[in-house]
């Protein structure tokens, strides 16, 4: 089958690589849509992963085979892959943070068999049915939806609460809509791609402004206008070291994006303005599944969240180069397909 494989030195080529084996409860899904994220960008660009990997994790399809033992599912079956689920009774799962599960195998952060391909293997005890009011390829956007509110919900946000996001790629610009749908209006997005301010406008942002426009804040206080929550997803250093200065005595701040260098935390200010500091990576205790009913609410703008143009496998990397730059200000779904056409 095709697929997009990591060659080294920040190279992606496709290439025919091996169909993915079945096990007796695996079952085999044509991609339809796979999401470009932040990961991979990091993954590829800085030159993480380890050659041969296939990339892309946000994906949807249709069911193509069954494994011996699946007899819940059917051939074209719309699917997307819900997380591992927790062992239930550690610390973490107790507290209902079943993504970070203290009994989990240990994960392969650089090692792939993604879908920026033709197929995936999938746990059919893992699919979830995507609701017929959604397009297979909005459904792709599934994965980093649960992510927002996975990080909306840690942090505890009231409509009562002045937000900030710094960053408005498409993790930041997920959180805003989430946090539009669940009527919390007071959003500042803090961004330095014009483009992706005025998308975040379009998304909900009751304001959008630049970076430098960030006070810097007299020792031990708040800055004039603080806020009460703040969501980091740029990974930028500079940026997260700005978005700290913003929040409000007894704010809470939550780290969404990762990025190289790590900032650096004024622990004076988190001490004196009593402030909590989390991080947001995976999922709910849910799953995927309250994230699957809300892209199919039609509460979320999914047309502004997605870019328009679909990428092909052979113009993944220029694409990724582009959403790197912030030239592109919404989700890149990638297709299945090369320009060449269409080998299976
Ligand atoms: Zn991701
Ligand atoms: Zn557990």
């Amino acid at each position: 089958m095709t697929a997009s494989v990591y060659v080294g030195d920040g190279r992606l080529e496709v290439q025919q690589v091996a169909m993915p084996e079945l096990g007796p409860g695996d079952v085999l899904v044509e991609i339809s849509h796979c999401g470009v994220c932040g990961t991979d960008l990091h993954l590829v660009l800085e030159q993480i992963a380890r050659p041969g990997s296939v990339l892309g994790h946000e994906w949807a399809g249709t069911i193509a085979e069954l494994g011996s033992d699946v007899r819940e599912w059917d051939l074209g079956a719309r699917v997307v892959c819900g997380p591992t689920p927790g062992c239930g009774d550690c610390r973490a799962c107790l507290r209902g943070r079943p993504s970070v599960c203290l009994r989990r195998a240990p994960v392969d952060h650089l090692g792939f068999r993604g879908a920026f391909a033709r197929y995936v293997r999938a746990e059919a005890a893992r699919l979830l049915r995507i609701p017929d009011n959604l397009s297979t390829r909005h459904a792709a956007l599934t994965e980093p939806t649960a992510i927002a509110l996975h990080a909306v919900s840690l942090s505890g946000v009231t409509p009562e609460d002045r937000v900030l996001i710094t960053g408005a790629g498409p993790v930041g610009m997920l959180i805003l809509a989430v946090l539009h749908a669940q009527g919390i209006r007071d959003v500042t997005v803090s961004e330095p791609s014009p483009s992706r301010r005025v998308r975040a406008l379009e998304v909900g942002a009751a304001r959008v402004i630049v970076p430098e426009d960030l006070p810097s804040p007299e020792m031990g206080r708040p800055v004039a206008e603080p806020y009460s929550v703040v969501f980091e997803c740029s990974g930028v250093a500079a940026a997260a070291e700005s978005a700290l200065d913003q929040v409000d005595f007894a704010g809470t701040f939550v780290f969404v994006g990762t990025g190289h260098y790590p900032p650096r935390v004024n622990h004076n200010r988190v001490i004196i303005l009593e402030l909590t500091l989390i991080g947001a990576y995976n999922y709910d205790a849910a799953g995927w599944g309250p994230a699957l009913e809300l892209l199919a609410s039609g509460r979320l703008p999914l047309d502004t969240l997605i870019d328009g143009n679909d990428v092909r496998l052979d113009g993944l990397l220029p694409a990724m180069e582009r959403l790197a730059a912030g030239e592109i200000p919404a989700k890149v779904m990638v297709v299945p397909q090369t320009t060449e056409g269409d080998h299976r």
